[in-house]
């Protein structure tokens, strides 16, 4: 049951969502899905964005207990949010403050601007944060984001390329993760092709590619590794199979290059992927379109702009840094009623590039992609490094196996160390994985290498880095 207000100030924000949705149903042209917003001009996004803002700061205020808490603390009421310029008087959110809502109000915390009547009224499917920072966090999202999110994503989808001539085999586990299921609505608005690729192991979804012959697939850059050198041992050859393009998210993929050459070398296939986090979903925020990495030097991911507005951050006052400096990813999300975000600290490194992109569209992209979150970055004696930038480093290394381990502990005489495992036929690469380490991320560490297949298999999310520290 919802108030006067509550009521009056969703279908507020649900007509101005339904006024900037164009191209519903399908796609405008050969090249874009919504030609219209996707190579719209930056004065008209900023339009768009302002309109949206507008109308969700009433929105939130009227019907999330955290948002008017917020409000309320800050002094500040909705009017006096009611475009871009004005977000900055909004302080960033991070995930502790989400936390710690949610840990007063369990299980889902009081972000949602659905109460739980209306919860019962409207149906609801839930999700889980991977959890690679403490505890996973559960999210609800409603129907209605399910409609927003199928049309978002489709229309990042179509800007990778695909198109209803592509057969998807979408290797997931289906459970409370949100990629695989945005992937999956969008894919039914797209009319494409679909080949569930859930409760089977490698040796069957070889038999899959060889039987059915999907074009793309889909699941993290780790497991698309280990498929790849399953076919591989049965004989067949993945750069020679159907598939034309591997699609990704989860886990930071494209933004890192010896990866990505491994990868798209391995299957013969162009490496896309979505960006995002679930607090800021349900749909992707980033995607890649067909001019990244045409240039191998040049990967990038645009930001879908008239849906969500992106920030970049300084890391430590959180104050927006100056335009072309690197910063941390801050998201306010303009079009999810279950998980709506103002300015939301998402926290991975990037540079912002608003100039047109050579595909036409104006969205603003993330020049390298992503590479890594803050919240994995690993601090030994005082030297900050990214686990992307040991990836890259022991990916480095000529025939290097695609598992490897990262062990952080502290030693007898109290000095904390790093010790990397890799996989190599040959023992005295050792060396060389120790200097491609040193180089890249100005640390000394110790290399053991191990004959091949030795380490576990990644089958999901890639698990290398393990600190155990005292
Ligand atoms: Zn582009």
């Amino acid at each position: 049951m919802s108030t006067d207000r509550q009521h009056k100030t969703r279908i507020k924000w649900l007509e101005t969502l339904a006024q900037y949705q164009f191209d519903a149903d399908a796609p405008g042209s050969p090249e874009y899905w919504s030609p219209k917003l996707d190579t719209m001009s930056r004065d008209h996004l900023v339009d768009i964005q302002n309109r949206k803002i507008a109308a969700v700061t009433p929105f939130l205020y009227e019907n999330s207990e955290f948002y008017r808490r917020r409000f309320d603390r800050l002094g500040l009421t909705p009017g006096d949010i009611t475009c871009v310029d004005d977000l900055t008087r909004w302080p960033v959110v991070d995930k502790s403050e989400m936390m710690q809502d949610a840990q007063a109000h369990p299980p889902y915390g009081t972000y949602s601007t659905i109460n739980d009547a209306l919860w019962r009224q409207r149906g609801w499917m839930m999700f889980s944060s991977s959890g690679s920072t403490g505890v996973p966090r559960v999210f609800r999202y409603s129907q209605k984001d399910r409609e927003l999110w199928s049309w978002a994503n489709a229309r990042a989808l179509y800007a990778m390329g695909m198109r209803n001539s592509d057969t998807m085999f979408l290797c997931s586990g289906y459970g409370p993760h949100v990629f695989a299921w945005g992937v999956q609505y969008a894919l039914a608005r797209l009319q494409l092709g679909m080949i569930p690729g859930g409760g089977m192991d490698s040796q069957a979804r070889v038999s899959i590619i060889d039987r059915f012959r999907p074009t793309i697939l889909t699941c993290t850059l780790s497991y698309a590794l280990h498929l790849g050198r399953v076919m591989q041992k049965r004989g067949l050859d993945p750069a020679a199979s159907s598939i034309r393009m591997v699609f990704v998210g989860g886990e930071p993929g494209s933004g890192i290059p010896n990866t990505r050459a491994r990868l798209e070398k391995l299957w013969g296939a162009k490496l896309v992927e979505f960006y995002g986090c679930t607090e800021a979903s349900p749909h992707a925020g980033g995607y890649s379109c067909p001019a990244s990495g045409n240039d191998p030097t040049a990967i990038t991911a645009h930001l879908m702009e008239d849906t969500q507005v992106w920030e970049l951050v300084d890391p430590d006052d959180l104050k927006p840094v100056a335009t072309g400096m690197q910063g941390l990813t801050v998201c306010s999300n303009l079009n999810s009623e279950s998980s709506p975000q103002l300015r939301f600290l998402v926290g991975d490194y990037t540079v912002f590039n608003q100039q047109i992109c050579a595909c036409g569209r104006t969205h603003v992209r993330a020049m390298g992609a992503f590479s890594g979150r803050s919240d994995d970055l690993i601090n030994l004696r005082g030297i900050k490094m990214y686990p992307t930038q040991i990836e890259q480093a022991v990916r480095g290394v000529n025939g290097i196996g695609d598992e490897y381990e990262v062990v952080i502990l502290t030693d007898e005489a109290g000095l904390d160390i790093m010790k990397i495992r890799v996989e190599h036929s040959d023992p005295d690469v050792a060396e060389q994985v120790e200097n491609e380490v040193r180089a890249r991320c100005e640390v000394r560490v110790s290399v053991e290498v191990l004959p091949p297949d030795t380490l576990p298999k990644t089958e999901l999310k890639a698990k290398r880095i393990s600190d155990r520290r005292a």
